[in-house]
């Protein structure tokens, strides 16, 4: 099996293609990402970090190009497919948490693991210690509003995390935070990512977060460089 979690190789992904306001997004995105590592995106908003998470995500086909995870080559896979794997391999987080409001932070992360089939004891074991590991286990029981900003972030990432998946896919994780409470939430996210031996992608504008990161990555012109 490849020891590699995310193989994207020569993903190009052009929007409204043919007419007058075509927009070419990706040229020509290579990017391996391997067991247990942490790769930081950074790059200004409308340079493509989104549309490439997503085809990463299984949640967009590229034009042209290969999407592999965990050595599974996606293309020509029905939505199907693509979406059980999506489920069971890829975690993604969103700079806004996306929590459900009329359930609590636990119940949050113990619905998809009972979507999944997983007994609701072993679902509610899980969430807690997810929870613990991101300092918000005295809130189980609070529903998101209830919740500051940072802790509704934490509790995003244990949802996303609930699954037990081999890839966390991260849009701009902590930018809808001030930056004290910022940092704190990205080193709750590391501390979770770390301990749980998990792959990241995380897409961010801050510079001093993306260096915490294994590698750097800068989008430029449809392409990634090292920052
Ligand atoms: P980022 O996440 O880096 O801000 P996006 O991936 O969201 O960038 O968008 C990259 C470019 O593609 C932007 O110019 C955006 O306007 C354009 N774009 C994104 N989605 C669509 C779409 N569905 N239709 C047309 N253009 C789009």
């Amino acid at each position: 099996m490849s020891d590699l979690i995310l193989e994207l190789s020569g993903i190009a992904k052009a929007y409204n293609k043919g007419k007058a306001n075509e927009v070419t997004v990706l040229r020509d995105i290579d990017l391996s990402v391997g067991a247990g590592e942490v790769v930081a995106l950074v790059a200004p908003s409308g340079a493509g970090k989104s549309t490439l998470l997503h085809i990463a995500g299984l949640l967009d086909t590229p034009d042209a190009g290969c999407v592999k995870i965990a050595g599974q080559d996606m293309t020509g896979m029905s939505d199907r497919k693509r979406t059980a794997i999506r489920r069971i391999d890829v975690g993604f987080v969103y700079q806004f948490h996306h929590l459900l409001p009329e359930f609590t932070a636990l119940e949050n992360i113990v619905l998809p693991q009972l979507a999944n089939g997983v007994p609701s004891k072993e679902a509610e074991a899980r969430a807690l210690d997810l929870l613990t590991r991101v300092g918000v286990a005295p809130r189980a029981s609070h529903r998101p509003a209830a919740l500051s900003g940072g802790e509704q972030q934490r509790v995003a990432f244990c949802r996303a995390l609930a699954n037990a998946p081999r890839l966390m896919l991260a849009d701009e994780p902590t930018g809808n935070l001030d930056p004290g409470t910022s940092d704190q939430v990205f080193a709750a996210l590391m501390e979770l990512v770390r301990g749980t031996g998990l792959s990241a992608v995380i897409a961010t504008h801050n510079l001093d977060l993306a260096a915490r990161m294994d590698r750097q990555l800068r989008m430029e012109d449809g392409r990634l460089v090292a920052l």
